[in-house]
């Protein structure tokens, strides 16, 4: 199984790895990665593999089985090969900033009204939250980012500890999400402040403060379980 870098350190950019398989010639399996495959409503990371000066570029990284795989551009890696690694860290940097405004803006909606997530969609200048909220204004949504905003001023730390699925399920903030918690020996938490918790295998910046400002761009009303916002953050 890939080490998992970014799961330890989401700051992390560039490191050593070998190449343990390969199918088609470029959808290689490295030892260790620190790049994050599509998932949880985030895009997958790019970048580069460079063995002895020559570049592949990292086009697409998906988990498939367990397993973390790069699409590379070009035929050339083997098995065995010892590898550089390199980050499109303003890419990722991007979405760790917008990522972790969706957990604050979730706590903001979950804390004031109850709402439930129900979809998360990042981009690199936007990202989109679907929620389900029975009293719903853009007024009171304008407001809840307000609230995020002021937040965000306390520049609160985020940070990561591992659990027991009994600890998980003795913590009454984590056992509303912990329903189908599949059977893993840990499980990984991530804090912002004392006031939010999530089950999370994403990556986030490390200070409230690295997001900037979140600006609503507009609200769509689908129904009451089905409301939408799109954001975009000013640095
Ligand atoms: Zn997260």
């Amino acid at each position: 199984m890939t080490d998992a870098l970014y799961m330890n350190d989401s700051y992390l950019k560039e490191w050593n790895a070998k190449v343990v398989s390969i199918k088609d010639g470029i959808y290689i399996v490295l030892d260790k990665t620190a790049f994050y495959p599509k998932g949880g409503g985030q895009p997958c990371d790019m970048g580069y593999i460079i063995k002895n000066g020559q570049k592949f570029k990292v086009i697409y990284v998906g988990k498939f089985s367990g397993q973390i795989s790069h699409e590379i551009d070009k035929l050339g890696l083997n098995v065995g090969d010892k590898v550089f690694c390199q980050l499109n860290w303003e890419r990722r940097y991007t979405f760790m900033r917008y990522h972790t405004a969706s957990h604050l803006i979730s706590n903001v909606l979950y804390t004031k009204t109850n709402a439930k997530i129900t979809g998360n969609q990042i981009e690199l200048d936007k990202t989109r939250i679907d929620f389900s909220m029975t009293d719903y204004s853009p007024e009171k949504l304008k407001a809840y980012v307000d609230e995020a905003n002021n937040i965000i001023e306390n520049d609160l730390p985020v940070t990561i500890n591992y659990m027991s699925k009994e600890e998980v399920l003795q913590n009454s903030e984590l056992a509303r999400l912990a329903k189908g918690l599949p059977n893993l020996k840990k499980f990984r938490i991530v804090n912002i402040g004392d006031i939010d918790k999530q089950v999370d295998g994403g990556t986030h910046i490390s200070h409230l403060k690295e997001i900037g400002i979140i600006k609503l761009i507009k609200t769509v009303n689908k129904g009451k379980n089905n409301r939408r916002m799109y954001f975009f953050l000013k640095e």
